[in-house]
């Protein structure tokens, strides 16, 4: 990393809040010469979230797909302080975040609230429940690198309990019923992850029991996928019948529990379903310290999605102090990693133009007190002419808005397939099978952030071709 520039109380300091997508890019693009930077998150690394589901059935390591963000922070020109906690509290008013160390060990400081002059927000979202009954109890996320790490365990115990001697059919059923509830692009990917297990290991692991196996995916709206073209649905829904993954729409779960799910049917019935286990993808929702944010701009902050921001991504209300990013945002963007990466490199761009922003805005100031001061005509005639161009490049400067570049949607749907929606010569182009799943690999290859997740992703897909998935418990 070389010799980093130390702190400098003259500079103003960006205090980063999380470190996923949003933050993440922000951190890899920004300048740091003329800012302090201190970053805050409770995970001290950053989770390449689309190849989750491919960790939650042992494709891949969980290591393969995080990289710690000392990782990015190391390589700046002005050391950044990286700060594993939780933010608890953002105090529009006063400008100061407080925050807590809440991991298992813990210094005699644990707590403790710090100023800024401009806020980075990219905490995201967390996963929505509705407030459903036994969802939180009882199922398993899929969310962050903990949700895929508890899945493989789950999945694999109720492989191991239908195993037990002497089990009942009905109970070996049930039990290996595994029921996915929320057809958007998480449900239908680990869906198709599972299948992959079931047919590429599973198939001879488990001889007496994978036939048995059985993967429904729950969505109360009347088709999965409502991002992608109606083809590409169509696609999805004729693999999804040929891999034996059941599709059950316009299907609302109303409760989960121990054993079973409770369904509401298009008919409006309401049955129990018995399951061995649970996965919940239902989408998105704030987290409590962004409402908490929120509710302290009554008048700017009224939308329920998340943060109103302006095509600066300035957090309305906050006078240029708050900036937010990704999926804690209510903008006309999807929440997905595409956005909150442009977003936070698009931001830390707005951040070099700010500081020449401010250099021009000192000069000008510094102009004009030498013209009050200088006696002799020709010298201030000078300085005029250089206050006047000064203030001409001042009058001129903008920063650029935001605008998005839409790359495209993937989805990966087992069977070696994918389905991509990619923005075609001002139109769209949608392509599923096999060669668009090479595609889908390089283009999620290509995206990860470093050599090193590069190189171990691209391990571990020779390593599962080669040796299969394992199915040692952990
Ligand atoms: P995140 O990436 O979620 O980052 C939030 C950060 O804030 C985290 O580091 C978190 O630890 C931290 N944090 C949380 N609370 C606090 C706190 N109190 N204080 C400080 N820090 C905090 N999108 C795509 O475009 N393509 C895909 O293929 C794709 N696949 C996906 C697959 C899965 C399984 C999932 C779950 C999502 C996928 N997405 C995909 C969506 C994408 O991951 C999100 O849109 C993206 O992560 C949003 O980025 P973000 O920075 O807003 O939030
Ligand atoms: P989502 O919001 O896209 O889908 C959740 C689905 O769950 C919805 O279709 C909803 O109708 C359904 N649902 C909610 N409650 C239900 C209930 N009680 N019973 C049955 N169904 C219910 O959520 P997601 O798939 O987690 O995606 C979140 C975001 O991340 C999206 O913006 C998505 O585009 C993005 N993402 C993208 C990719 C990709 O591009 N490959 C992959 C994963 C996620």
């Amino acid at each position: 990393p070389g010799v980093q520039l130390p702190h400098d109380p003259q500079k103003k300091t960006i205090v980063v809040l999380g470190s996923g997508w949003g933050a993440t890019s922000f951190l890899n693009t920004l300048d740091t010469t003329d800012y302090n930077v201190i970053v805050i998150s409770p995970k001290n690394f950053f989770l390449f979230t689309p190849l989750l589901p491919s960790v939650a059935v042992g494709t891949l390591s969980p290591r393969s797909i995080i990289q710690s963000t000392r990782y990015v922070t190391r390589h700046k020109t002005r050391a950044v302080e990286v700060i594993e906690a939780e933010a608890q509290h953002v105090d529009v008013a006063n400008k100061t975040v407080s925050f807590i160390d809440n991991s298992a060990i813990q210094g005699e400081l644990s707590a403790t609230t710090i100023p800024y002059d401009y806020l980075v927000y990219a905490v995201g979202a967390e996963v929505q429940t509705f407030g459903i009954p036994g969802v939180t109890e009882h199922a398993c996320f899929m969310k962050e690198l903990h949700d895929a790490e508890k899945m493989q365990r789950l999945f694999l115990d109720c492989l191991e309990s239908a195993a037990f001697h002497g089990q009942s059919e009905e109970e070996i059923k049930r039990l290996l019923h595994i029921v996915v509830v929320g057809g958007g692009p998480t449900g239908v990917e680990l869906s198709g992850e599972l299948h992959d297990f079931l047919e590429e290991d599973l198939k001879s692991w488990y001889p007496e029991l994978a036939d048995k196996i059985k993967i429904t995916l729950v969505e109360a709206l009347p088709s999965v996928l409502p991002m992608f073209s109606k083809r590409l649905i169509e696609y999805t829904v004729s693999t999804f019948k040929e891999s034996k993954i059941d599709i059950l729409t316009q299907t609302m779960v109303k409760e989960v529990k121990d054993k079973s799910v409770k369904l509401a049917l298009p008919d409006k019935t309401v049955i129990d379903m018995p399951c061995g286990m649970v996965i919940w993808a239902a989408g998105n929702r704030g987290r409590a310290i962004t409402q908490d944010l929120m509710a302290q701009l009554p008048g700017a902050q009224t939308n329920k999605r998340g943060i109103t921001i302006d095509e600066y991504m300035e957090m309305k209300g906050t006078n240029g102090s708050i900036f937010a990013v990704g999926d804690c945002t209510s903008s006309s963007h999807a929440p997905t990693a595409q956005v909150a990466s442009q977003q936070g490199a698009y931001l830390a761009r707005a951040f070099a133009q700010r500081v020449k922003r401010d250099d021009l805005e000192a000069k000008v100031t510094e102009l004009e007190r030498s013209v009050a001061m200088i006696l002799h005509d020709d010298e201030r005639k000078k300085t005029q002419d250089e206050l006047e161009g000064a203030k001409r490049q001042l009058a001129k400067f903008k920063i650029r808005p935001f605008t998005y570049s839409h790359q495209g949607t993937l989805a990966y749907i087992g069977s070696d397939k994918a389905i991509a929606d990619l923005p075609f010569l001002n139109g769209s182009f949608a392509s599923g099978g096999f060669l668009t799943f090479y595609f889908w690999r390089s283009a999620y290859l290509s995206t990860l952030f470093s050599l090193r997740n590069r190189t171990l992703v691209a391990t571990d897909w020779v390593r599962t071709k080669i040796f299969g998935r394992d199915v040692a418990r952990e």
